[in-house]
């Protein structure tokens, strides 16, 4: 096939003529001749400026490895299930557009592209598909134009000669619902919940869909994976031939898949200036000019050739042609920088090597965290320690709360440092959390005077208080009221998996007669527990392996030996895709991870921010906002509590003063 005529570049007219010339060449050569996804595409195919940095005329010889995955999907190939585990930015989401733009012109039938929620299944046709059907080229001469077709599309349904295109949301039974394809396309996998409402799993219920196709049908699932063995990409691939793509070393022409363990990089300078990967035959340096080479002669080897029925593809950054995905130098520095933190080195992992990364909650032991103990009493803020949240639970009999401390990263790119400070139980004899006492003394507590190494009051910042359970009505009057000077949020943890500590908008919000939600209104706000928590834990790992000072995560003296146990009471379980208890643990309190859960979340909520500022690309640290604090907190240095700054202020490291919480309360449980 003649690729690359450049189609799009010519009038509405001299597309017509290239088309017609094209029907009465493939009517003289008999049946209308078949392409493959990869020849239509690089007929008729145009990317914009919007989708690509390289505008112009599709062509797969640009990112060969490619083009097999696309071809999985054309009519002439008999494999009915793709799965393509992926790193990111590799062309992959624009090969599943050319799946659809081929089934629109070539063969139209019924179509479903999911993505989790239909909120990015709009962002997607807005970014990706809408370039294809608004540009110059064969989609929009098939469509006439969408306009004349606007009454019949919408954000969820594209209406086409001969075919309709369905888009939605994963998370929704909606979009599952009635709609029968010969083709589904489902993105982003991993992120799609374990259960759509009592529907059941989303693979199970887009099978449903395809059904009436038995024999024609196609079935892609994509996604970048998450954690081992909760990845859904990953349990499925696992089920497939699993294809790697292997490339001949330029040395001794042995054939390998490229392995991050196999890249070497320069290790004289802090940033590298050279990467170049080795040879697992002769060891040999290969140079990232080989590319092209090594990229074009590539094959897709299966690892279980057995399986013909299921197509499986495993696709890394390492394999990127050069200018459109990272470079071998630039993942070797921007792994430098994600290994320092495990939250980070998980994104690393999930999205530029394609690979699952492994929870390593049980390396660490509750004996062994007690031992990380400082010798800062409970309540003293160490020097660094410029900002303070508060995660409250709420329990039938008690309330429990973790005072946490936050400080500068030690690197412009680390994580912040972070404090437990205290670790409390709030107790009233014969009283529970419906009693206003209870309540009372949480509010004492919140108020009583924190004062830093320099002798400076600090306030805690705001708190996040859980209000699943019984008590919603009791936390929502505490929040709001009036006398409370601390900015307390109430959270729940989210149901669905979320990607990210705390939710961007509230749910069940107070709102106003013409149902606007209100400012100054109460909210419930979705915990990304599973994300803290991984996090969280992740971090407690990663601490083991530093000495004390480069630590992220600091406990103070006197913390009870249950504490340790209550923090590590839970493990992330693969096949419920969360968290649970321990099996088999004693002790079942899991209100230290939960409290330092929701002190951590809050940091991220949108009018908190501890340090942080929000990107496109996520959460990073603001240094100037650390800078502005300690000059304020710390500088010039005023001497430690010389005197103190807030009248009646508690001197470091003595019990609370009495007042409406009680002494005996005040001593810590032993
Ligand atoms: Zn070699």
């Amino acid at each position: 096939m003649q690729p690359a005529t450049d189609i799009a570049a010519l009038t509405d007219k001299g597309r017509a003529v290239v088309y017609a010339g094209l029907d009465r060449a493939q009517a003289k050569a008999g049946p209308r001749q078949r392409l493959t996804v990869s020849e239509w595409a690089d007929l008729h195919r145009w990317l914009t400026s919007k989708q690509t940095g390289e505008p112009g005329q599709w062509r797969t010889s640009r990112n060969p490895m490619l083009r097999e995955i696309q071809d999985a999907f054309s009519l002439n190939n008999a494999i009915r299930e793709i799965w393509v585990m992926k790193s990111s930015q590799v062309g992959v989401s624009e090969a599943c557009v050319n799946v659809l733009g081929y089934y629109m012109d070539h063969e139209p039938c019924p179509l479903i592209y999911l993505m989790p929620t239909l909120e990015e299944s709009q962002k997607w046709k807005a970014q990706k598909l809408n370039p294809m059907l608004q540009e110059p080229g064969r989609i929009r001469d098939i469509m006439g134009g969408l306009r004349s077709r606007d009454a019949a599309n919408n954000q969820t349904m594209i209406d086409f000669p001969g075919g309709i295109l369905f888009m939605g949301g994963g998370n929704s039974p909606n979009s599952y619902a009635q709609k029968t394809a010969r083709v589904a396309l489902i993105d982003d996998f991993d992120r799609f919940p374990g259960e759509v409402g009592d529907e059941g799993d989303p693979e199970g219920l887009v099978r449903g869909r395809v059904k009436t196709y038995p024999t024609t049908h196609k079935l892609g699932f994509i996604s970048t994976p998450t954690i081992k063995g909760a990845s859904l990409i990953e349990r499925g691939f696992d089920r497939t031939d699993r294809r790697r793509y292997h490339v001949a070393c330029p040395h001794c022409g042995h054939r390998q898949h490229l392995r991050w363990g196999n890249l070497k990089w320069d290790q004289a300078s802090a940033i590298p200036a050279w990467a170049e990967y080795e040879c697992e035959q002769c060891g040999h340096g290969i140079r990232e000019n080989h590319k092209p080479t090594l990229l074009r002669e590539g094959i897709w080897i299966p690892e279980r050739p057995e399986i013909i029925t299921r197509r499986g593809y495993q696709v890394t950054a390492l394999t990127a042609p050069i200018g459109l995905g990272p470079s071998w130098l630039s993942l070797a520095q921007d792994f430098l920088i994600a290994k320092q933190d495990p939250g980070t080195l998980k994104v690393f992992v999930n999205q530029n090597l394609g690979e699952t990364w492994e929870d390593n909650t049980n390396k660490v032991t509750s004996h062994e965290l007690a031992k990380r103990m400082g010798t800062d009493d409970m309540r003293v803020i160490p020097p660094g320690c410029l900002a303070i949240t508060v995660g409250i639970d709420t329990q039938d009999d008690w309330l429990a709360v973790t005072l946490l401390g936050w400080g500068a990263p030690l690197r412009p790119d680390g994580p912040p440092r972070l404090w437990i400070l205290d670790w409390y139980d709030i107790r009233v004899s014969n009283r529970n959390t419906t009693h206003p006492e209870l309540w009372d003394e949480l509010e004492t507590y919140l108020h009583l005077p924190l004062i830093n190494h320099y002798g400076r009051p600090m306030k805690i910042s705001a708190g996040l208080i859980d209000s699943r359970g019984h008590r919603s009505k009791e936390v929502r009057d505490f929040v709001q009221r009036p006398s409370l000077r601390v900015v307390l949020y109430s959270g729940q943890g989210a149901t669905n998996r979320m990607n990210r500590p705390i939710a961007q908008t509230a749910s069940d919000v107070d709102k106003n007669r013409k149902g606007k939600a209100l400012r100054s209104g109460y909210g419930v706000w979705n915990v990304g527990t599973e994300h803290v928590k991984s996090y969280l834990y992740g971090r407690l790992a990663a601490d083991g392996d530093l000495p004390p000072a480069e630590r992220i995560i600091h406990f103070p003296a006197g913390l009870p030996t249950d504490y340790f146990d209550g923090l590590l009471s839970e493990v992330y379980d693969p096949e419920k895709r969360r968290f649970v208890q321990k099996p088999g643990a004693k002790y079942k309190r899991n209100e230290p991870i939960d409290t330092l859960t929701y002190a951590w979340a809050v940091a991220h909520h949108k009018n908190v921010m501890i340090g942080l500022r929000h990107t496109r690309a996520g959460y990073v640290n603001d240094m100037s906002w650390w800078k502005r604090r300690a000059e304020t907190l710390e500088s010039p240095p005023v001497g430690r509590v010389a005197v103190p700054a807030v009248p009646g202020a508690m001197p470091l490291g003595q019990p609370a003063p009495e007042g409406r919480l009680s002494l005996a309360q005040w001593g810590r449980k032993t």
